[in-house]
């Protein structure tokens, strides 16, 4: 294993598992063992560390989140340097990207797509046709909505 990458796991709370995470109530980094040895990866173990670095917890709006992404990649890149790893950029740019999208596929109304208004961590209202719907959890990026009620 990459050096840097070996004193990174040993100095933070690194666990191996299935996906890149980081659990801010035991302050503890998940990272996927097979894939920390390729630029991505490395990156994706940054980005863990960015985030705990950076003291983030939870969030309550899809905004907030996406504003949390973006700092923690702004430190990655810091962090990046700093360790002399490689920044590939353009990876960088697809997550955000990813996320901006999967918000965006929340907040559109699933009976008219109009984009609307998230009314708390997991429900959304549309102001075009009064319809509110309910959002699965982030950790599963695949958006599934759930109609609460609708006047039309
Ligand atoms: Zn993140
Ligand atoms: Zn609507």
């Amino acid at each position: 294993m990459n050096t840097i990458i070996k004193n990174i796991i040993k100095k933070n709370k690194c666990l191996p598992g299935d996906v890149f995470s980081f659990n801010s109530n035991d302050k503890t980094i998940t990272y996927i063992p097979e894939e920390i040895e390729n630029e991505n990866g490395s990156l994706a173990l940054l980005h863990e560390i960015a985030h705990m670095k950076l003291d983030h917890f939870s969030y309550n709006y899809d905004v907030e989140l996406l504003e949390l992404e973006h700092e923690a990649w702004e430190e990655t890149r810091k962090l990046a340097k700093k360790y002399g790893l490689k920044i590939n950029a353009e990876h960088i740019k697809e997550c955000l990207d990813s996320y901006d999208k999967w918000i965006k596929k929340r907040a559109t109304c699933p009976k008219c797509g109009e984009y609307s208004l998230q009314r708390n961590r997991n429900t959304f209202g549309c102001f075009v046709c009064d319809c509110y719907w309910k959002v699965n959890e982030i950790k599963d990026r695949e958006v599934r909505k759930h109609i609460l009620n609708s006047k039309s």
